[in-house]
């Protein structure tokens, strides 16, 4: 079979390899569909996330579909949940399976993803996909997780105002799943005017393009909300422009929520405004139990996840789809197997 590795950073080569032997509470997948994610192009361009770093020539790829290629249930449709918590832990027993130190994850560290025709993976993280999702759309099921993840934690009311800092893919999803958690003014910010062209088609009431200044973009948002602020800021641009506007658009006693993953490893902002103001700050961390609810979404053509998906390629084309995603392009670059 092909398989796709990274050696080093910028540095993804295309292989022939024996089709891995499942084991134990394993499946074989046939992989048909895997989108490139933002934390991907950080073991592309660092050989690491955060403080792991490239252990062997790793295959990249959490955010995928699949077909059951053995056993009884071989031909059926499958999307995958990428991470495995160990199930055991006082965390996982507790019912925060996102935040079990001892998870192993498709495509991170030592555990190979899904950049490859087959892989084996275990039964318990594998969902029959309907007819109403293909496989592409399969494979956003993952960031769509992360998005109600995100915006679960914000507890949020209808009629809330809210702002999405950063439209990627999951500032694009935790956009749609705000707006059906209730929230009647939606703001959008980036750099990039194509994302927020997309966001206005997605349900933003407001967008806002995003040129460093901070101060402007709060500013301009406090401005629209007759002074008050944002009951609840979701930051997903991993950037420290967006921290800043984030912190500084929401209202006394609002949320921010942290979803974006900064190059440096650090995330700050100014300890006065957030002070001041009483903000509840929520870091996210994966997502716990919600592919059925991201099926369902889906499926009910409730989250449109087809109109992020802007490109396409084979899996042997996969060091141009990185360089693609890598220059920030489009939004969802999708590979096809
Ligand atoms: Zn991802
Ligand atoms: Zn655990």
């Amino acid at each position: 079979m092909k398989s796709v590795r990274l050696h080093a950073a910028h540095d993804l080569r295309v292989h022939e390899e024996p089709i891995p032997v499942p084991i134990a509470d394993e499946t074989l997948l046939r992989v048909t569909a895997v989108g490139v994610c933002g934390s991907d192009l950080h073991w592309y361009n660092e050989a690491g996330i955060g403080d792991a770093r490239l252990h062997h020539p790793l295959v990249l790829g959490h955010e995928f579909a699949a077909v059951i290629a053995n056993g009884a249930d071989r031909g059926r449709r499958v999307a995958v949940d990428p991470a495995l918590p160990c199930g055991r832990c006082v965390w996982c027993r507790e019912g925060h399976p996102n935040l079990c130190p001892y998870t192993r994850f498709s495509g991170h560290s030592k555990d190979d993803g899904a950049l490859r025709e087959f892989m084996a993976w275990p039964a318990h993280a594998l969902f029959p996909l309907p007819d109403a999702i293909d496989d592409a759309s399969g494979a956003m099921l993952e960031p769509l997780g992360v998005a109600l993840h995100t915006v679960d934690l914000a507890h949020m009311r209808p009629g809330m105002h809210v702002g999405v800092f950063g439209c990627g893919t999951i500032g694009l999803l935790t956009l749609q799943v705000a707006r059906l958690a209730g929230a009647t003014w939606l703001f959008a910010t980036d750099v990039l005017p194509h994302r927020l062209v997309a966001a206005r088609e997605l349900g933003a009431t407001d967008v806002l393009q995003a040129t460093g200044d901070e101060h402007a973009e709060s500013q301009a948002i406090l401005a629209a909300t007759g002074g008050r602020g944002l009951d609840v800021a979701f930051e997903c641009a991993g950037d420290q422009a967006a921290v800043d506007a984030a912190f500084d658009a929401v209202r006394i006693g609002g949320k921010v929520i942290l979803c974006g993953i900064p190059s440096d490893d650090r995330t700050s902002f100014v300890a006065s405004i957030a002070r001041r103001k009483g903000l509840t700050i929520k870091m996210v961390r994966r997502m716990k139990h919600v592919y059925p609810r991201a099926i369902e979404l889906v499926s009910r053509r409730l989250v449109n996840v087809q109109a992020l998906i802007t490109h396409r390629y084979k899996l042997e084309d996969a060091p141009e789809a990185f360089a693609v995603a890598n220059r920030r392009e489009g939004i969802k670059v999708m590979i096809e197997l």
